[in-house]
């Protein structure tokens, strides 16, 4: 009786090995577990940063950065170019794992994102019509529209002093719509980030500027704070990785200091 309850609890033992060794054989992606794709943000047009070329894919400084950091600290990502204000919202509801957007890093933003290191340095500029002598100061704003992009350190600026000099805000969610809207004359100014628009100007955009850029914010990649400070510390290893290599330097030669 014995030796007959142990042959049992061993074929039960081994039928139970079976069925283990069946299940794993079904499911071998169980022993090796999924790595980690990250879902990054970004804005849909704000060249030199992130455009599309002509074949359609993303390019840009922020699009190269994020790509030699990823290689050179070994994670997996995909692309979001949600715009700029729908990053920063897909950021905060967690729709997103983080942003690289040209996205300045403000003390009030510090709130609520960490940010890395910064890796370029912005300020915000006016704009107006290339073919416009009437406006030279904000002075010649009273009274007039003026476009600005929604969320942004522009836009933060004009409302800034937008009672001051008297004049109304139009918003729009795209750096090229706020730019037509100046052009077409609806709006006789706009702001947007000097680098943005230095290289908009060079590239043809139809506007140009006649005061001085206002002191701005630096450019950082950002996550929830408290979030994703895996994510953060490989892109500030990579970013001073890419500095030292000289990879860093090569992007922005690529897009601004060569042009
Ligand atoms: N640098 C600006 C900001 O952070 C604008 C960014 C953008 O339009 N992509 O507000």
């Amino acid at each position: 009786m014995k030796k007959f309850l142990s042959l049992a609890l061993i074929l039960l033992l081994a039928m139970g090995m079976m069925v283990g060794c069946g299940g794993a054989q079904e499911e071998p992606a169980e022993e090796t577990p999924e790595a980690t794709v990250y879902n990054i943000a970004t804005d849909t047009t704000f060249a030199p940063f992130e455009f599309q070329n002509e074949a359609g894919d993303y390019v840009g400084i922020d699009i190269e950065i994020l790509a030699a950091i990823a290689e050179d600290q070994g994670f997996a990502y995909e692309l979001n170019p949600l715009g700029f204000s729908a990053a920063v919202a897909a950021l905060e509801s967690n729709q997103t794992d983080a942003v690289i957007a040209g996205m300045s890093i403000t003390e009030e933003r510090q709130l609520k994102y960490d940010f890395s290191a910064p890796y370029y340095d912005s300020g915000v500029v006016m704009a107006i019509a290339a073919d416009d002598d009437a406006i030279a100061s904000y002075a010649d704003l009273t009274e007039k529209k003026v476009a600005v992009k929604t969320g942004t350190e522009g836009a933060t600026f004009a409302e800034s002093i937008m009672d001051q000099y008297g004049f109304e805000l139009v918003y729009f969610d795209e750096s090229p719509l706020m730019y037509e809207d100046v052009k077409t004359g609806n709006s006789v100014a706009c702001f947007e980030d000097y680098p943005v628009m230095g290289y908009g100007i060079t590239q043809g955009n139809g506007l140009k500027m006649v005061t001085d850029m206002e002191k701005g914010s630096s450019y950082g990649f950002a996550v929830l704070k408290g979030k994703n400070t895996e994510l953060l510390e490989m892109f500030d290893a990579g970013l001073t990785n890419i500095r030292e290599n000289g990879k860093y330097q090569e992007i922005i030669d690529k897009y601004i200091a060569a042009e």
